[in-house]
């Protein structure tokens, strides 16, 4: 699955019915590799360089749309969660592809529904949206991390950030 049929399926999940072929909308800041934060800050840059894609405002053919609070999250694949850890929001649940030994997909941001080694299968619930904190409006932060990540000492953001085993790659599943 590409990243925008698994955004239209993650659409379909919450209701959405007509929307357009590249659904999210993702501005500077947005973006894998990205210095620059989105929401109202007084931070002049992120204080690492954006590990994924953030997806925040959704095009339809009847408009833009906010994700919000209660927002579903569902499983981009077939795959084990090894690990949920907290994030500057809320939750980062980390899942295995049954398929790609190498590969962890990183759902942040959300109230999980799921507890570690639970197997799930693609569009599988995995979690929802919860409150806007601050400053920083609700949205899903998508990561994919490929290499060796069973080397890294322990699974959660300061972990992943200070390790040579495994980068950060365009999310595709
Ligand atoms: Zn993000």
């Amino acid at each position: 699955m590409n990243f925008d049929e698994y955004c239209i399926l993650l659409l379909e999940a919450n209701g959405v019915i007509d929307p357009v072929a590249s659904p999210f909308v993702i501005t500077d800041g947005m973006g894998l590799g990205d210095d620059a934060v989105w929401w109202p800050s007084v931070w002049q840059k992120r204080p690492e360089p954006h590990e994924g894609i953030d997806l925040v405002q959704f095009e339809t053919s009847s408009g833009l749309y906010d994700v919000m609070r209660g927002f579903r999250i569902i499983s981009p694949v077939s795959g084990t969660v090894v690990a949920i850890c907290a994030d500057f929001l809320d939750k980062t649940v980390w899942l295995n592809p049954d398929t790609q030994p190498d590969v962890l997909v990183l759902l942040s941001h959300l109230e999980p529904r799921v507890t570690p080694g639970q197997h799930l299968v693609c569009g599988d619930a995995v979690g929802f949206i919860n409150y806007a904190v601050s400053n920083v409006p609700s949205h899903l932060h998508l990561s994919v991390l490929a290499g060796d990540w069973r080397s890294i000492s322990v699974l959660d953001w300061q972990g992943v950030h200070d390790q040579p085993f495994a980068h950060f790659v365009q999310p595709s599943f």
